[in-house]
Formats: C-alpha cells, sequence, structure tokens
C-alpha cells in the first residue's frame, strides 16, 4: 500500500479548536531537540519535493508554517546545524537523527519572510490544522518513486482531498506573484 505520509494516510483529523500549539520532539532517544511552537499552524500540506524531511517510508514530507516568533528552541539547541545555509530555507537538522526541526527564511525580501516551516507530526500533542493540498507532486520521482506510479499517487491524493499541484496550491503561487510584483513596484 502506497504512503503519502503517515498523517495522512489514515485520512486526515480535523483541527481543533482554540488549539494552542505544542512540541515538536526529534527522534533521538536520548536527549532529543525541542522546539515549541505557540498557536495553530497555517498552510499544512504534503510536499514531494526533494528538499523537505520526510518519514522514512513515506513518498511526501507533511509542513506547515508558523510565525517565525511563535517559535522557541527548548532543549537540544546545541544539536541544530543548518542542512544547507545558502538556501532560500535554512532547514535546521538535528546533527543525530537528521529530523529536520524547523526551516527559517532570513533574507527578508524573500516571500514568506517571517513564517517558519515545520512538521506539525513531530509533536505528540493533537489538534493541529491537518494538510490541505499536495505541492511539488512530480517532484517525488527526483527522489525515486517510479514515473508510472504518479498515477496511483494522484488519485489517493485526490481520495485523501488533496488537491495535488505542480508547484504550491494557487492561493500561495499568487501570494509569491504579488510579493515579486511589490518589490518591483507593479503594484
Ligand atoms: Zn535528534
Ligand atoms: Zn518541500
Amino acid at each position: 500500500m502506497l504512503s503519502i505520509h503517515p498523517s495522512v494516510d489514515g485520512g486526515l483529523k480535523p483541527a481543533a479548536s482554540g488549539f494552542a500549539g505544542g512540541t515538536l520532539s526529534c527522534q533521538c532517544k536520548q536527549n532529543p531537540v525541542q522546539v515549541t511552537i505557540k498557536g495553530q499552524c497555517a498552510h499544512n500540506h504534503v510536499c514531494g519535493c526533494t528538499k523537505c524531511w520526510k518519514p522514512k517510508g513515506a513518498l511526501f514530507s507533511q509542513v506547515a508554517v508558523v510565525p517565525r516568533d511563535n517559535v522557541k528552541v527548548s532543549a537540544g539547541a546545541d544539536k541544530l546545524k543548518a542542512v544547507d545555509a545558502a538556501a532560500a530555507i535554512q532547514r535546521h537538522a538535528c546533527k543525530d537523527c537528521g529530523v529536520h526541526m524547523y526551516g527559517r527564511i532570513e533574507n527578508k525580501a524573500r516571500p514568506f519572510y517571517g513564517l517558519d516551516f515545520i512538521h506539525t507530526e513531530l509533536s505528540k500533542d493533537s489538534g493541529w490544522a491537518p494538510a490541505e493540498f499536495a505541492a511539488f507532486v512530480p517532484s517525488i520521482i527526483e527522489s525515486g518513486a517510479k514515473p508510472d506510479q504518479i498515477g496511483a499517487v494522484l488519485s489517493r491524493l485526490r481520495e485523501l482531498k488533496l488537491e495535488p499541484y505542480d508547484c504550491l496550491s494557487p492561493p500561495l503561487m499568487d501570494a509569491i506573484a504579488t510579493h515579486v510584483a511589490k518589490s518591483k513596484g507593479v503594484h
């Protein structure tokens, strides 16, 4: 059976109203890195790109955003290391288990600056807003999925009500284009 991602394979769980946030833990049995998130996440989605951290056996990652001020490393900060310090999104991963704890944009001119990227499945707290769509679907081929698997992946995503897109969802693509237009003085 095809695993899109463990958090969606069994169907989507609804967000809890008034959800206050939770704590993300890496996979280290001892001294895990912990990141405390205040409040609910937004734009949660499954992502097929090759950069986001994926749990073992999953075709997609699951990634959401939260305001960067709501993200606090509460334990194990010394174990965090940027996966690629030159990337637009700096993904801070645990040096020991490799799990990405949060991704941060440091360049204020970039779209989505001010939002951190997190994987809510690293938290045992229930009530996180579930995934809403599937991004960068064709990119799973770059991570090893067979091109002839894509048909089955697309039908499974639609069955889960995760509309598949080649890039991000149209509202997020519009947000990026608006940001670019503003920075060029078009608007
Ligand atoms: Zn770890
Ligand atoms: Zn991704």
